[in-house]
């Protein structure tokens, strides 16, 4: 076969699923791994979700829809933004696409021409960088301090940006450490924004209602409205109502950001499925007592890997506000060897260890953009945290100096 496009040395392949990919394969084999790389909770699409779906095929909403997403859709999307944002959009500002994923995609897409830079705090998603470079512009990557709870000052924001910045991504509640900005910092990271009035604000919300300890959640478009003309505000149902599987993002912004992102949609996938729109109405207008009453089970979770994880000599972790990930210090084990003579040089070489010697699977934080750390995602069972801390506690132990 010829080579591939030389497009593809652009992106590299999620590291996140390589690791779910690999934990399958030893699954395959026969090995027993405890799995801390989830990207979603374990629970199942609530049952009054399912059912709008299977009422949607049985009214035969089976056929193409709108590009942009169905009406009724959109107008839950408008009706939701409004009012758990304070967002008001029109019918032609707002899309829906496959996964908040394709929405950030496309919205790169649309924005970044050759050259443009895109200012992205770490650590971050991994697919931020890599989406950067696909659509030919330059991620200017802003390392943020744990003193500041991995959150980018407004400091820091004022010296990354500059004439070519074309982006500036926000992710909050953060994969993968789980900061929070509250409505004040972001009022902070506005006020640099003013002074350059070219940059656009791409808003990743997703994690929006996985939020503890009371916290509530801003986004920037809500804290300053004078940006919103700028900010495309994304968000999606894959990660509140258990639907990754399900493919369902969506956004707010300009009318003609939203018209170019519309555009890429009808030349590549028409529109997401309508099954997966109708319950996606559902999981917006109906019944929502699921959700608070998954984030405490998800808080409750936290606090016990984060108890385990800070009882282990060599990691240490701080308390995440929101998402579904620790993100774990691991500068402890440098410089250590495995039973099997494995040297652990970085967080890369101790997830290595960690999979193939301890029987648990987590993603080495060089991923995400900060070493040396391990995310670890507390979305399993209780009885698989205690595995996998019990894991990881041995798996400690038994490092030599
Ligand atoms: N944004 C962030 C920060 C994520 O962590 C994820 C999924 O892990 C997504 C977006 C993708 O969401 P979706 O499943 O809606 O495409």
């Amino acid at each position: 076969m010829s080579p591939l496009a030389s497009r593809l040395e652009r992106f590299s392949t999620s590291p996140s699923q390589i690791m779910t990919l690999r934990v399958r394969e030893l699954q395959a084999a026969g090995r027993d791994i405890v799995k801390l790389t989830q990207g979603e909770p374990d629970f199942p699409t609530p049952d009054h979700i399912k059912q709008a779906a299977v009422a949607a095929m049985a009214a035969d909403e089976t056929k193409y829809g709108p590009v942009a997403g169905t009406v009724a859709l959109r107008q839950a999307v408008i009706d939701k933004f409004k009012t758990d944002n304070g967002l008001d959009y029109a019918m032609n500002e707002v899309i829906v696409g496959a996964g908040a994923k394709q929405i950030l995609f496309d919205a790169l897409m649309a924005l970044i021409s050759h050259g443009d830079e895109a200012v992205i705090a770490a650590p971050y998603w991994t697919s931020y960088p890599d989406m950067v470079q696909f659509a030919g512009g330059t991620p200017v990557i802003v390392d943020t301090e744990l003193q500041n709870g991995h959150k980018m000052t407004p400091a820091e924001l004022d010296r990354a940006l500059g004439p070519n910045t074309k982006i500036l991504m926000m992710n909050s509640p953060c994969n993968p450490t789980g900061a929070v900005y509250d409505a004040d910092e972001l009022a902070g990271l506005a006020e640099v924004l003013r002074r350059y009035p070219n940059v656009i604000v791409v808003s990743d919300d997703i994690y929006e209602h996985l939020i503890f300890d009371g916290r509530s959640f801003s986004t920037l478009a809500q804290v300053a409205p004078d940006l919103k003309e700028r900010t495309i505000t994304i968000n999606g149902v894959s990660k509140a109502h258990a639907m990754t599987g399900w493919r369902i993002g969506f956004a707010g912004g300009p009318a003609p950001l939203i018209a170019g992102l519309v555009k890429i949609q009808s030349q590549s996938t028409s529109g997401t499925s309508t099954i997966s729109q109708a319950a996606a109405v559902e999981a917006l207008r109906g019944n929502q007592d699921h959700v608070g009453e998954r984030t405490a089970i998800l808080a409750a979770r936290r606090d016990r890997l984060l108890a385990a994880v800070q009882a282990i000599d060599g990691l240490d972790a701080t308390r995440p506000h929101g998402a579904l990930y620790l993100y774990c210090r691991c500068e402890g084990v440098l410089g250590t060897t495995s039973p099997e003579g494995r040297r652990i040089n970085s967080d890369a070489d101790f997830a290595e260890y960690l999979i193939e010697e301890a029987g648990v699977a987590v993603v080495a934080g060089a991923a995400y953009g900060l070493s040396p750390y391990l995310r670890a995602s507390f979305t399993m069972s209780e009885a698989e945290l205690d595995k996998a801390a019990e894991r990881l506690a041995d798996g400690v132990a038994k490092l030599r100096r």
